[in-house]
């Protein structure tokens, strides 16, 4: 069972979301990127991470992104964002994204930029009409743990996201993906199997790799 986004390393079949600052790790696929939190601790040593970036594990860029409540002044934050769109762009790989009451902001600059890598919404928990908004623009939605203890929102979501937009992820809970999956696949009256399929192509489609290791 896919999982696309964690800050966990004892996780299997996950894309590793690393700091900037961090190593690369011995095995598993990972993403890398400054997260809107952490700009202020960024040295701006873009060549740096830019070979973490091009490394052939890293298959995604981020977390990265737009945060209003917390982290870097927002100008600062979009500045950075930005450089992301590039890299993103420029090595061909998908951008992971944090977004925080700044999806007008992030709506905008794919408009503005119009990418050809995907841009996947990670832990994605806001308003019915934001994601509609965001399925529109083209953005795939990855569900995160928020939502296993509020099935009415989650039910909402998967009768608004069709199958190839989807993701999961565990981010830094405790709750595994197997986990995820199973509520998920009961909600979208799917067996497991099923499910995991859908993931496996999604993947397929926006990292350009079979899924390999991530089985
Ligand atoms: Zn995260």
């Amino acid at each position: 069972m896919i999982d696309i986004h964690t800050h966990r390393t004892e996780t299997e079949n996950s894309l590793l979301s690393l700091f900037h600052d961090r190593g690369i790790p011995e095995s598993g696929f990972f993403s890398i990127g400054v997260h809107p939190w952490k700009i202020p601790e960024y040295n701006q040593n873009d060549s740096a991470l830019i070979e973490k970036i091009k490394h052939s594990r890293c298959l995604a860029i981020g977390e990265c992104g737009l945060d209003k409540l917390r982290g870097e002044e927002f100008e600062k934050q979009i500045s950075v964002f930005v450089k992301h769109i590039r890299w993103s762009e420029h090595y061909k790989k998908p951008l992971i994204i944090h977004c925080v009451k700044a999806f007008n902001e992030i709506i905008k600059l794919k408009k503005d930029t119009n990418p050809e890598q995907a841009w996947i919404i990670h832990g994605f928990n806001s308003k019915s009409s934001v994601l509609k908004e965001l399925l529109n623009q083209g953005f795939y939605i990855s569900i995160g743990t928020d939502l296993m203890n509020n099935v009415e929102k989650l039910n909402s979501y998967m009768s608004i996201v069709p199958d190839n937009r989807l993701f999961f992820e565990t981010d830094e809970s405790e709750l595994s993906i197997s986990e995820i999956y199973k509520i998920t696949a009961k909600i979208k009256q799917l067996d497991l199997l099923s499910l995991q399929n859908i993931i496996k192509d999604n993947f397929k489609n926006c990292f350009h790799i079979d899924h390999n290791g991530l089985a």
